[in-house]
C-alpha cells in the first residue's frame, strides 16, 4: 500500500473514497434487477420466456437476431413415427400432452394460430419398406393411416409403392417467436446483441451482466453453445441442414409429403423442401453441393417442373446421446442451460421448458 502521508494524503484518500462512493452509487442506480436473463430467442428461449413471464417473473432476453437459427429455418413438423425403423418418437405421448396444452394456451394468449393437426402423407419405396410400414401401421393405429381418403400427391410423383398417412402436427415456429418477441419488446426487455461471456460478474446471490442483475442467466443458444466457455462440457454434436423453397407448376397441393424428402406447402404458395444432414460443417452458409443433392432428388420425385426460389441452411443442436439438456451449471448455480433439442424442437421444447422452470 502506498503511504501518501500528511494532511494532503488524507485529503487525497477522502477524495478517492468519494470517487469510489460516487462510482458505486452510480452503478447501483444503473443496475436493473430482473429475475432471469435469457440468452437466445429460438424456440427454447421463446417458450421459456413465455412460461416465466406468465408466472410473473421479470426477464431480459438477449438475442443476436440470427435469420438462420434452427428455429427460423425449421418446418416445425411433429412426426409421431420416425426413423428408418419406423419407431414411435421418444416420449411421444407425454410430450404430446404438454405441447398441445402449451401451444393452445399460447394461441389463446396471443389470439393466434400456432399448432395445426396435420396428416403427413408418406410413401413407401420398396417391398421391404412397404411390409414394415404395414406392420407398424397395424400396431400404431392411433398414429398411422393405411388408407387415405384423398391422395393429392398421387399421379404427381414418381417411384413409390403405396401412400399412407401419419397423424402429426405442424407448429408455426416463426409465428410463435414473433408473438412472444413482440410481447417482450413491449416491456423493453429485449436486447438485440451477441452475449459477451467475459462480462459476467458473479455476486453472492446474483449474477450481473452489463446493467442487468439477475438470480440466474439461462443459456438457450442452440448449436452456438459450443462457444459458451461455461458449458464446454455438454455433449453437443451439431448437424447442419440445408433447405430450399420451390415453386411447382400448378395446381397447388395443401398436404405435406414425405417421399425421400419432406415437401411442405407454405402460406405463400411455395414449398419448403428439406433437409440434408452434415455433422462436419459449422456454418450457416448454403452450399452448391447440397443444392445439387436436393434438386437432383426432387427431379426424381416430382413429375412437374419446379423452380428454386431460395436456398438456406441452419444448424440443429443435436447431442451425442440425442437427449435434451436442462440443467444448472455444476459450479455456478446461477447459470443454467436449456439446449439439445436436436431434430425435434417443436415437440420437445414445451415439455423441457417446463422442466427448466421447475429447476430454476
Ligand atoms: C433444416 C432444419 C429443419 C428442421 N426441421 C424441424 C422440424 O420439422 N421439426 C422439428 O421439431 N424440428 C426441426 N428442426 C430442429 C429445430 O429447428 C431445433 O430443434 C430447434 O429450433 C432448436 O431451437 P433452439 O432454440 O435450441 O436453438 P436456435 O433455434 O438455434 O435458437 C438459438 C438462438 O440463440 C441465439 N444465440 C446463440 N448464441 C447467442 C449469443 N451468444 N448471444 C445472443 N444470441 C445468441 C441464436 O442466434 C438463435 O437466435 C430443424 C432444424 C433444421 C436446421
Amino acid at each position: 500500500m502506498v503511504n501518501i502521508g500528511g494532511s494532503c494524503g488524507r485529503a487525497a484518500n477522502s477524495f478517492l473514497d468519494y470517487c469510489v462512493l460516487i462510482f458505486w452509487s452510480l452503478k447501483l442506480n444503473l443496475v436493473q434487477d430482473v429475475d432471469y436473463i435469457i440468452v437466445g430467442l429460438g424456440i427454447a428461449g421463446t417458450l421459456l420466456s413465455h412460461k416465466l413471464m406468465t408466472k410473473g417473473h421479470t426477464i431480459v432476453v438477449l438475442d443476436d437476431d440470427n435469420p438462420n437459427s434452427a428455429s427460423k429455418v425449421s418446418s416445425g413438423i411433429i412426426n409421431p413415427i420416425t426413423g428408418r425403423r419406423l419407431v414411435k418418437s421418444w416420449m411421444y405421448e407425454q410430450l404430446k400432452e404438454v405441447f398441445t396444452h402449451s401451444y393452445k394456451s399460447i394461441e389463446q394468449f396471443y389470439e393466434t394460430s400456432i399448432l395445426k393437426p396435420t396428416i403427413i402423407h408418406r410413401t413407401t419405396t420398396s417391398i421391404k419398406d412397404d411390409n414394415l410400414w404395414r406392420t407398424v401401421a397395424l400396431n400404431e393405429t392411433q398414429f398411422c393411416h393405411l388408407d387415405l381418403e384423398e391422395k393429392p400427391w398421387e399421379g404427381r410423383i414418381n417411384n413409390y409403392i403405396s401412400f399412407g398417412g401419419l397423424a402429426g402436427y405442424r407448429v408455426d415456429v416463426p409465428e410463435l417467436i414473433k408473438c412472444v418477441k413482440s410481447h417482450i419488446e413491449t416491456t423493453q426487455s429485449l436486447v438485440i446483441e451477441s452475449f459477451d461471456y467475459s462480462l459476467i460478474e458473479f455476486q453472492k446471490e446474483h449474477v450481473v451482466y452489463k446493467e442487468f442483475r439477475a438470480k440466474k442467466i439461462i443459456f438457450c443458444e442452440g448449436w452456438k453453445a459450443i462457444h459458451n466457455p461455461f458449458f464446454k462440457y455438454i455433449n453437443l454434436d451439431p448437424a447442419k441442414g440445408e433447405v430450399v423453397k420451390i415453386e411447382i407448376e400448378y395446381p397447388p397441393i395443401k398436404a405435406i409429403l414425405k417421399h425421400k424428402l419432406f415437401i411442405v406447402p407454405q402460406a405463400d404458395g411455395l414449398y419448403w423442401v428439406g433437409s440434408t444432414y452434415d455433422w462436419k460443417q459449422r456454418d450457416e452458409t448454403p452450399t452448391p453441393e447440397k443444392l445439387t443433392q436436393i434438386t437432383d432428388t426432387l427431379k426424381g420425385i416430382l413429375k412437374e417442373d419446379f423452380k428454386v426460389r431460395s436456398h438456406y441452411a441452419g444448424i440443429r443442436p443435436t447431442t451425442i446421446d440425442r437427449r435434451p439438456i436442462v440443467e444448472l451449471h455444476p459450479k455456478h448455480s446461477n447459470l443454467a442451460i436449456f439446449n439439445g433439442l436436436g431434430t425435434k424442437g417443436a415437440s420437445i421444447a414445451p415439455f423441457f421448458a417446463n422442466k427448466m422452470v421447475d429447476i430454476l
